[in-house]
């Protein structure tokens, strides 16, 4: 016998905001197509681990769709699928909509780069005859989350001769991996003294690449020489052709499901891929030609600050969009004044364990679908875009309407630090901008954690965006 609601509780079930979890919402066929759908992410996930890995794969990927290299000179129609590749590491996918460019396009933009270990330029080292690495943190890390654990080696070496070799090494089943050393606990008394933030310093992530000399009975550095001769059989390279390389080490594990349910998955480089890989499908998946021409956006550098040619605070996107306004004889600013973007990047999910720096009722949740983020930054409001009501009423009426579960967040407590996304870059070309992402748990470390049901939401919700 179900009991009837008191008077209390029916006015608070009307009045009171109460978001729950997606499970409790969709049904199970959604719930399976959500599961479905997380597949396909794991395996993107597992094969593309830096921002060239991901921009190539994702320019097949449009390729097989019909999509053609984008040309400024050509004249497009409604429907037609192109793409274009900045410096090998950023791309933008547009499929050209039924209305003019001057009545606004809708762009989604997501990064894909990730926090990770650079090689300096000047790399290889030999001490006490081990060979290793000297490395360069790229974005933000906390450093002692790096050592005794395995690493892979990514990345392109453009030799003396002109020619490049791409390099990836600790992947595949049976090839060779990296890692970097740390104490044992038994010697590690002066170096728990230490901060957490200085437990490893910057110039202790140095990487074990070898042991073995070359066969001699005289001369010095002869495991370095030994690596090195390794490396001019593998790759054509001698020392000096590491000044013309960009390396990168990144963990090697692979994604795996999380948990007794299956729901969550942890893998690296969940920021920002969990958002680029749903904004691919959803463009990829468009079943009609969109209203709005619809643009995706997979940029670099975010995570250094979007600074750089390959990244949002250049004019990459601001020509792409000179180009689409130049081919109806219109400016870009009659595009970009009229045009809607989501930012697609993750937010912090509240964490059960260290719950201090979020503020429970403006903090975003696991499984609680995507999370709207008006604004981020730091020091009061500081380095962001603050998206306006009307335009958060606009997004998240889009997202009721086509029963996308989606939650609030803010990027932490107030004064408990901050970040911020691209989102600026974009509203400074006066375009309306809002970040829209996926949760996630351990943010910027070599194994973070994400909802299945949230990234489904977030390809749901990119769809109707575009489709808006
Ligand atoms: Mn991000
Ligand atoms: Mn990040």
């Amino acid at each position: 016998m179900s009991e009837e609601k008191t008077e209390v509780q029916l006015l608070q079930d009307k009045l009171f905001m109460k978001k729950k979890h997606a499970a409790s919402v969709i049904d199970d066929s959604e719930m399976q197509a959500a599961m479905d759908y997380a597949e396909g992410y794991k395996s993107f996930l597992n094969d593309n681990k830096t921002e060239r890995e991901v921009a190539k794969f994702f320019v097949a990927e449009a390729e097989k769709r019909g999509f053609k290299p984008f040309d400024r000179k050509a004249k497009y129609a409604p429907g037609d699928k192109v793409y274009y590749l900045n410096r090998k590491k950023a791309v933008i996918l547009a499929v050209i909509g039924k209305k003019s460019v001057g009545e606004g396009v809708r762009l989604v933009a997501a990064h894909i780069d990730s926090p990770r270990l650079d090689l300096k330029p000047n790399p290889l080292y030999e001490a006490n005859e081990v060979a290793l690495f000297k490395t360069h943190y790229y974005g933000g890390i906390k450093k002692y989350q790096w050592p005794t654990i395995p690493l892979s080696l990514h990345g392109v070496i453009v030799r003396r001769d002109g020619t490049e070799v791409e390099v990836s090494l600790g992947e595949k089943e049976g090839e060779p991996q990296f890692v970097i050393s740390d104490l044992l606990p038994h010697l590690g008394a002066e170096q728990s003294k230490r901060t957490l933030g200085d437990g490893i310093k910057g110039e202790e992530l140095n990487v074990i690449v070898g042991s073995l000399p070359f066969k001699s009975d005289s001369g010095s550095e002869l495991v370095k020489l030994n690596i090195m001769k390794l490396l001019n059989e593998k790759y054509g390279i001698s020392e000096e052709d590491f000044l013309t390389a960009e390396l990168e080490m990144v963990p090697a594990a692979k994604v795996s499901d999380i948990g007794f349910d299956r729901s969550l998955v942890g893998g690296y480089g969940h920021d920002d891929r969990v958002c680029a890989y749903p904004e691919a499908t959803a463009i990829f998946g468009l079943d009609e030609i969109p209203e709005h021409t619809s643009v995706a956006i997979l940029t670099d550098k975010e995570e250094t600050g979007s600074d750089g040619n390959t990244g949002l605070n250049s004019s990459y996107l601001r020509y792409f969009i000179a180009d689409l306004a130049a081919m109806e004889g219109l400016a870009d600013r009659d595009v970009l004044s009229k045009s809607k973007c989501l930012s697609a990047d993750v937010n912090a999910a509240f964490d059960p364990t260290f719950s201090s720096p979020f503020e429970p009722n403006n903090a975003s949740y696991l499984n609680k679908g995507i999370v709207v983020t008006k604004y981020t930054g730091a020091r009061g409001k500081s380095g962001t875009s603050d998206a306006s009501a009307e335009y958060v009423g606009e997004v998240t009426r889009i997202l009721n309407d086509s029963n996308v579960v989606w939650q609030l967040g803010e990027l932490g407590a107030v004064d408990a630090g901050g970040g911020g996304t691209v989102a600026m870059y974009i509203a400074n070309m006066d375009v309306d901008v809002i970040d829209v992402g996926v949760p996630v748990l351990s943010m910027h470390s070599p194994f973070e954690v994400i909802s299945k049901l949230d990234i489904y939401m977030a390809h749901k919700a990119f769809t109707a965006f575009l489709k808006s």
